[in-house]
């Protein structure tokens, strides 16, 4: 699982929506203007007008870090302006002076925004960080006043009321259907009453969010676990305990040997420590994290927040916070989501206690006498692991160099598949001497966009990996796509060779798979464009394109030992596929359990969530909503609980009712890898046909009816639970698990 951000704050994802007019283009927005007497401010500065750069791309050169704030201060009168113009025009509302002219506003603010957010993520400052506080609330309340705005909506209705009678591109109608869903869903069809009441659930929400953000990340960064001897510490390298000794000295307990806690309920260090009580301590911290153990505790927010989502939804007439949230995922309703996880628990739930008893078996052939508990798990399960299939992956990492990974791996399947071909440049301004730049040429050798590759690992780069766009595809702006991967993988030491981890292979090859998405876009209207999509869709693309990373065809041109050239093994690369199906009732299981965790808290009704007013009723209904899975829970904890789950209570939505999306692009990904495998593989007909049914569709139209028109079927399940090893390939057809019908499936 991969952390990924396309929009880097929900603000920005709003904006990123917003853009100014091409030469010689009719703009309806100055049209507007001039027959409402409304003057629109001019900009002035580096973001007043677009980049006379190559493809537009940002000249950092001409950027400083002061430019900001001024920036989206004129950014947000100017678009507040253009707002008035649209709504004051005096000529009736029609899909070009109202919808488009929309989609043109706030030019000035995608631009800045798009910059500004790209740094913070990848290359921030203090600075960058300070203005960031200050600019981020100030979007959310300059986004809402556009969105609840009931003039400016009157407008749109008019033109979506009327829409049967128009003749529209199906883009077109997308796009107007989406304006107007989108403010319905703000609360524009809402009384004055409610909407207010909906603003200040909002901005409570952001408080408490932010708060639970808090003090989850208190409650692990500033309670390292505490061991008194260094044997407590045994099995981990010494490297490891001198720096456990320094970061205790540091933290105020000099003598003794501090371990951080981690984000996941698993900690890394767990597997290697042979001490099994200090394993079962640094467990526990984890386990208990925010949950009043200590002094940090999230029970009494989470149930504040969940009380606020249940009444917001019931202000829209929704019976829970999941059916309000799921509005435009293509899962569409939590049954839909709940029914395709809830078919996955008996055979995970077998597998778990097979699982379960094979450790015990290895703990008794260990001299151990006692019964396998989540602390001891990944050391047994490791162990195995090496044994049955004899992985040795600091071996394998010297057959991956990072440049030959690009160039001759990510890039030459993307030539083989789609044609594309690459081009370092050294002549664009980057905002990191380790920043490099691409210009990639289409199948007919046309320029197609501009590719920027950040690979290392920096202090001021936050963790993970994720791809954007600096600039947009968009027919209406005649722009070609400037797209963005930042990855973290660890800079070698001058003069050393700059090897890659297998991980960080896949990683690089799933975030390229982001940026075919977006340089494949086809559209007129950026707030459509590339991978402007669901969010349980947009993580298909990517996971499909890691299939070439072990591509036979693929790795055989790109996997050389750095030091003979010699290329990989198959047999290194079987051992990986083989272990792949290894441990799953754990690795698939604990996201499986936040996953459905996380949709019993949003399908809480507004008296539920009320009812659970202390936090013993908190722990409780966690306790008791796990249990009800009919998963082994307490072998196999959830990989976050309630108390530090971030990705569903931290940040006003987040991924709540959302955290089954890994696992839905996932079951996608896998039918289309096998949908490729039976069809020839690494083709250039494979290739052209995924662009043309869903890599070039940017989100104009239903998810369901794009995978049909690659597949030629609806998605089956099958493939990913084979995948996991959780079926037999061949028990596939019988299994009791899925008929290979997936519910919900039957849209349109
Ligand atoms: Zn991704």
């Amino acid at each position: 699982m991969k952390a990924h951000i396309l929009a880097t704050t929900a603000a920005a994802a709003l904006l990123s929506a917003c853009t100014t007019a091409p030469g010689g283009e009719m703009d309806p927005i100055a049209d507007a203007a001039v027959d409402a007497g409304i003057s629109i401010p001019n900009g002035t500065g580096y973001f007043a007008s677009d980049s006379d750069l190559p493809f537009q791309a940002p000249n950092f050169d001409a950027i400083s870090q002061e430019d900001y704030i001024p920036a989206f201060e004129q950014a947000m009168r100017i678009h507040k302006a253009e707002i008035e113009a649209i709504k004051a025009n005096p000529a009736p509302p029609t899909f070009s002076n109202t919808i488009v002219a929309l989609e043109k506003s706030g030019r000035m603010l995608g631009r800045v925004s798009r910059v500004f957010f790209a740094l913070t993520g990848s290359n921030t400052t203090d600075r960058l960080d300070e203005i960031n506080t200050e600019i981020s609330p100030k979007l959310t309340a300059h986004g809402d006043s556009i969105t609840l705005d009931p003039v400016l909506f009157q407008r749109v209705k008019a033109v979506y009321d009327n829409r049967a009678a128009t003749s529209m591109t199906p883009e077109d109608a997308t796009l107007l259907e989406n304006t107007y869903e989108g403010m319905v869903h703000a609360g524009a069809l809402l009384t004055e009453a409610q909407r207010e009441r909906v603003k200040a659930i909002n901005t409570e929400l952001t408080t408490l969010t932010t708060e639970f953000g808090q003090q989850a990340k208190a409650a692990m960064a500033d309670q390292p676990v505490i061991f008194d001897n260094r044997s407590d510490l045994a099995g981990l390298s010494d490297s490891d305990i001198k720096a456990a000794a320094d970061f205790a000295a540091e933290k105020g307990f000099p003598g003794k040997y501090a371990i951080a806690l981690q984000n996941t309920t698993q900690q890394p260090s767990l597997p290697s420590m042979e001490n099994r009580a200090a394993r079962e301590k640094l467990f526990m911290a984890s386990f208990h994290r925010a949950d009043g153990t200590t002094d940090f505790d999230t029970r009494q927010l989470i149930a504040e927040i969940a009380e606020l989502r249940a009444e917001k939804a019931a202000l829209f007439g929704q019976p829970d916070w999941a059916t309000y949230a799921m509005w435009d995922r293509m899962a569409e309703t939590p049954k839909t989501a709940l029914d395709f996880m809830e078919q996955m628990v008996p055979a995970l739930a077998a597998t778990q206690r097979r699982e379960a008893a094979m450790l015990n078996a290895a703990i008794k052939a260990d001299g151990g006498n006692y019964e396998v508990k989540p602390w001891d798990w990944y050391r047994y399960a490791n162990r195995i692991k090496a044994e049955q299939f004899d992985l040795d992956e600091d071996a394998m990492t010297e057959y991956f160099q990072l440049d030959k990974v690009l160039e001759d791996g990510v890039f030459y399947a993307a030539g083989k598949l789609y044609g594309l071909r690459f081009e370092r440049r050294t002549d664009l301004p980057v905002y990191h001497p380790d920043v490099w730049t691409y210009t990639v040429f289409d199948r007919d050798g046309s320029e197609l966009g501009l590719f920027y590759f950040d690979p290392f690992q920096r202090p001021s780069k936050r963790g993970g990996a994720w791809m954007s766009n600096f600039v947009d595809q968009s027919f209406l702006w005649d722009t070609k796509p400037v797209i963005y991967n930042v990855l973290n993988i660890p800079k070698a030491p001058a003069g050393e060779p700059q090897l890659v981890s297998f991980d960080n292979v896949n990683t690089m090859f799933h975030e390229f798979g982001h940026a075919l998405h977006g340089f494949f876009a086809d559209q007129r209207y950026e707030s459509l464009s590339g991978t402007a999509t669901a969010r349980d869709f947009v993580e298909y693309p990517s996971q499909v394109n890691e299939v070439w990373a072990t591509y036979p065809e693929v790795l055989s041109n790109y996997a050389k030992h750095y030091q003979t050239g010699e290329t990989i093994p198959q047999a290194m690369i079987d051992k990986i596929e083989a272990a792949s199906k290894f441990n799953q009732g754990y690795d698939f299981g604990e996201v499986v359990e936040a996953a459905l965790l996380d949709m019993k808290w949003a399908a809480l009704s507004k008296e539920e969530a009320a009812a659970l007013d202390t936090p013993a009723k908190v722990d409780a209904f966690e306790r008791n909503s796990l249990k009800e899975l009919g998963l082994e829970i307490d072998l196999v904890p959830p990989r976050y609980r309630s108390t530090y789950f971030n990705h569903i209570f931290s940040g006003p939505t987040g991924y709540s009712a959302g955290y089954y999306s890994y696992l839905w692009t996932e079951m996608l990904d896998r039918d289309s890898r096998k949908w490729f495998m039976e069809n020839g593989g690494l083709t250039r007909a494979n290739g052209d046909h995924y662009r043309e049914t869903v890599l070039s569709r940017g989100g104009t139209m239903d998810y369901f009816k794009m995978f049909e028109n690659f597949a030629g079927r609806a998605p089956d399940v099958t493939p990913m639970l084979e995948a996991r090893g959780l079926i037999a390939g061949d028990e596939a057809a019988d299994s009791e698990v899925s008929d290979g019908a997936l519910p919900g499936t039957a849209t349109e």
